[in-house]
């Protein structure tokens, strides 16, 4: 048994992945803490994880605009969490931090602490193809001369950070892509675009049973169930659903639509074979869904390629449009931006998605990655096997003493940091992994 400190920040996408697999590991016996912001503590707590609260007043990343500031709320986040997190670190004691790779500030706690960590991806993995929204850019460059208050605190923060912290083995500029020797992506290896190395391990979708929702009405749905959804993050507002609702009611046996952020009433009176509802249970409505019209959202197009629905995006804003790109390179779908959502091409391409054999052949494709990428079960065995790596005995035969570990000598303001837990009995965690094989 172990103990596994999970740091995330507090967004749903990053969040419920995340779920099924504390839970598992909890299952299996192992201690876990969660550090999250209060709206979440509940549904973690359910997990069977301890939950440790990021004080109210600062709520990391709440809704970052631009990649500027972005960098400066990270860094931000991060000087003003570290004292009190690496407090709380030292009370836990953990064998192995697991953090969302834009919770920057776990990265440094790890460091600092000398526990192994681990990092999680929810959205692609970065690289050429899939680019980091806070990679050095030309276009972050131009953001950061015209936001010159923004560019001034986010470097005085990063001096600040380096000067207090070890961030060694962090991102240089890329706070948003904290890797480290073990790196958990949430879809399949055939939807990443673009290679990666091999501490990058593709888990797929992590789908743990989700609670029932007794008042969605399962028995009206009629074959072919059409399914449109455009987040919980983005409102799409009444005009785009009021579309897509008259182009696929003449097609549809049922039509489900949530309607996120827009009151159903709004969208009245609806066709008798539509069903509007702010929330409805996803999973269960794609298990039985011919199609899917999404904005492109990663949790979201993870559970089509997962039910094997092929779809429609059209993508609001964030990765979605990356994610709608890789949809339609891969043939399980088609995509449109939300401009051009008019009725008559809606209708005009779920037409085609629901004829064409080709969709359904690269959904099914698909379909079968996405499931034996091995969801929760899988990120768990991971994290178990470089728990049991990093805690072995040490394969060079040396063993680093604490205060001998990277970064710890000749830094200022350091007196005032909690005493770190006694981890000499520990592999430096900065040896790699051990070559772990991608799939
Ligand atoms: N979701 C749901 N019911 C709804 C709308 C959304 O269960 O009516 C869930 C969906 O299954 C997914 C998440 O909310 O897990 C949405 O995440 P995604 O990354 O797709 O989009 P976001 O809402 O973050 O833009």
């Amino acid at each position: 048994m172990s103990t596994i400190a999970f740091l995330n920040i507090p967004m749903h996408g990053h969040i419920n992945p995340t779920l099924p697999v504390v839970a598992e590991l909890v299952r299996r016996g192992h201690v876990v803490t969660y550090h999250t912001a209060p709206p979440f503590a509940a549904e973690i707590a359910a997990t069977g994880a301890t939950v440790y609260l990021y004080p109210e007043a600062d709520r990391p990343l709440a809704d970052p605009p631009m990649p500027i500031t972005m960098l400066e709320g990270l860094a931000r986040t991060t000087a003003g969490l570290l004292p009190r997190v690496l407090t709380e670190l030292c009370e836990i004691r953990p064998d192995l931090i697991v953090h969302d790779s834009a919770c920057l500030w776990a990265g440094v706690a790890a460091r600092e602490l000398g526990v192994p960590a681990a990092s999680l991806f929810t959205t692609f993995a970065y690289n050429r193809q899939a680019p980091s929204p806070t990679r050095l850019s030309w276009r972050l460059l131009a953001q950061a001369a015209a936001h010159p208050r923004s560019t001034r605190e986010y470097l005085r923060w990063r001096r600040r950070l380096r000067r207090d912290y070890d961030t060694r083995g962090l991102p240089r500029f890329d706070y948003a892509n904290a890797r480290q020797p073990l790196n958990l992506v949430f879809t399949s290896r055939d939807f990443q675009p673009g290679t990666l190395d091999e501490s990058f391990r593709f888990v797929g979708p992590s789908l743990g049973s989700r609670p029932p929702d007794p008042s969605f009405p399962a028995d009206r749905l009629r074959a072919p169930v059409l399914y449109a959804s455009l987040g919980t993050v983005f409102d799409a507002g009444p005009q785009l659903l009021r579309n897509l609702i008259t182009a696929l009611a003449p097609l549809g046996g049922t039509v489900v639509v949530s309607t996120g952020g827009t009151n159903p009433a709004a969208l009245h009176p609806l066709p008798d074979n539509v069903i509007a509802r702010r929330f409805v249970p996803q999973t269960e409505v794609l298990a039985r869904a011919a199609l899917f019209v999404t904005h492109g959202g990663m949790n979201s197009v993870n559970e089509a390629m997962y039910a094997g629905v092929p779809m429609l995006v059209i993508p609001q804003g964030a990765d979605q449009p990356l994610v709608a790109r890789r949809v339609v390179e891969l043939g399980a779908g088609l995509s449109i931006s939300a401009r051009d959502a008019g009725p008559g091409l809606v209708r005009a391409l779920a037409r085609r998605l629901l004829a064409e054999p080709r969709f359904m052949a690269a959904a099914d494709r698909l379909q079968v990655a996405e499931r034996e990428a091995g969801g929760y079960v899988r990120a768990a065995d991971e994290l178990e096997r470089y728990l049991h790596r990093s805690a072995g005995p040490d394969r060079t035969g040396r063993s680093a003493p604490a205060d001998s570990r990277p970064g710890r000598s000749g830094r200022r303001g350091r007196s005032d940091r909690p005493d770190r837990p006694d981890r000499s009995d520990r592999t430096d965690r900065s040896a790699p992994a051990d070559s772990p094989r991608e799939r």
